[in-house]
């Protein structure tokens, strides 16, 4: 499989090239060139399939020449000591948990994913440096990702205010291979000198810099994986309809969804669960997008006013308008009714999800009495209810339990360097550490 940038007329790149330049130079962000039919490869898989197994099937098909079968079982048993869970609440509706990673969420699939791959790519003599911009739990999940991955040095790019889940032992200068940055600045100011990075190549090819930002395709990829893995968990009641609920933000997750599409899962639709946020409400009902000013809610990951996977959600929509129409129902929530989700997921089905699990579960009940018998919908429960247990517990009066894992995630921690967001302060702050 091959890649080129949304933006017309662009080069060719393999996979190694595309996620070790994160940006394509034409501008645009990375798609895949060409649809994929590999239902010949995963159509016979069923609930005793594990998800390594699954991952180390598909992945180097996608890949051919780039990924051998058996680095690809390397990567899937290196990448994957945890698994997505298809729990089963009634006949027509399942949550798939994805929030059993390091960081207890979602994104611990594609991150884990990316670092054990690009470790594989570049193991003859390779390197890299991955640079992030971070916020949240996100640099926690690369940094665990990336973490004594050889040839690979991580540099976290955190916002003022302070770091936290990290463990010192693993940074640069204590015999480790992460480096953590605090700029003085905002996130945009982090993202912006990522942007910049990438696209002053000198100071990028110096020290092989890519990122490990959500629209790296290194990480939208492998997220297709885990839609596949839930089709092998329904496929054998499943007689009429299958829709997946997806609670988005920048969209990443959703798009990932479309690609297990385009690899031939068979798939009749996907709720786009919103919050009020939903710019892209207005695009998908074919409307130009607009951004509006960005409001606070209680699915924080949703507050999203201009996404950073529009230009490829738009892509598909160029590509084949009535048929994304017909594929994509977007759903908004309000705060209240993302309280009520949380309570009728405890008191109907005895499950405690996240605030953004509850949207998603929203979704698929607005549309669940007009599907078929026989239909099924898989909600994407993105995030471990530990993560919101305020939320959670106003909403269903259960005291939500935080697994020893995810104990770490609020422990502070200290930075190596604190710059301004700068690219000559950026490169000395690198130069130093190396
Ligand atoms: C990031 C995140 C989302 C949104 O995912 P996108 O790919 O940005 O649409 C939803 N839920 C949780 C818990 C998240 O962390």
């Amino acid at each position: 499989m091959q890649f080129r940038s949304t933006k017309p007329g662009s080069r060719m790149v393999s996979f190694r090239e595309a996620i070790s330049r994160c940006l394509p130079e034409e501008g645009g962000l990375y798609v895949p060139d060409s649809v994929m039919d590999m239902r010949q490869f995963f159509l016979h898989m069923d609930e005793d399939t594990t998800y390594p197994e699954l991952v180390s099937t598909v992945a180097p098909v996608l890949l051919q020449d780039e990924l051998n079968p058996l680095s690809a079982a390397r990567v899937a048993e290196s990448a994957f000591n945890f698994e997505p869970e298809l729990k089963r609440l009634d006949d027509r509706l399942s949550v798939l948990t994805l929030y059993n990673g390091p960081t207890g969420v979602f994104k611990d699939f594609g991150i884990s994913f990316m670092a054990a791959v690009m470790e594989e790519m570049l193991k003859d003599n390779g390197q890299a440096m991955i640079l992030s911009a971070v916020r949240g739990d996100t640099g926690v999940s690369i940094a665990n990702a990336f973490n004594r991955r050889q040839g690979m040095t991580p540099v976290l790019l955190y916002p003022s205010g302070s770091i936290r889940g990290l463990d010192p032992a693993t940074f640069v200068p204590n015999g480790g291979n992460i480096i953590p940055i605090q700029i003085r600045g905002t996130f945009d100011d982090c993202q912006r000198l990522v942007n910049e990075t990438i696209n002053d190549r000198p100071f990028a090819d110096r020290y092989a810099i890519t990122c490990a930002n959500a629209i790296n395709v290194g990480r939208l990829l492998p997220q297709a994986f885990y839609y596949l893995y839930a089709f092998t968990r329904v496929k054998q009641r499943l007689s009429g309809d299958l829709l997946f609920s997806v609670p988005s933000g920048n969209f990443g997750n959703l798009i990932s969804g479309f690609y297990a599409w385009t690899f031939g899962m068979p798939v009749n639709g996907f709720i786009a669960a919103m919050n009020v946020n939903n710019a892209f409400g207005d695009f998908f009902q074919g409307k130009n997008f607009v951004p509006h000013p960005l409001i606070m809610t209680k699915t924080p990951a949703m507050d999203v006013s201009s996404p950073s996977n529009y230009e490829r959600m738009a892509s598909f929509y160029e590509e084949a308008p009535s048929v994304m129409r017909n594929m994509v129902y977007p759903h908004v929530v309000d705060d209240q009714a993302t309280m009520e989700a949380l309570e009728l997921a405890w008191k109907r089905y005895g499950i405690l999800l996240d605030p953004h699990g509850a949207a998603a579960l929203s979704g698929a009940l607005s549309i669940l009495d007009s599907l078929e018998t026989g239909s099924h919908v898989v909600v994407l429960a993105t995030g471990h209810p530990a993560k919101e247990a305020e939320t959670v517990s106003a909403a269903t009066g259960q005291t939500v339990q935080t697994p020893p894992r995810l104990h770490i995630l609020r422990q502070k921690a200290e930075p190596i360097a604190l710059i301004d967001p700068q690219l000559d302060a950026l490169e000395g702050a690198i130069a130093s550490c190396l």
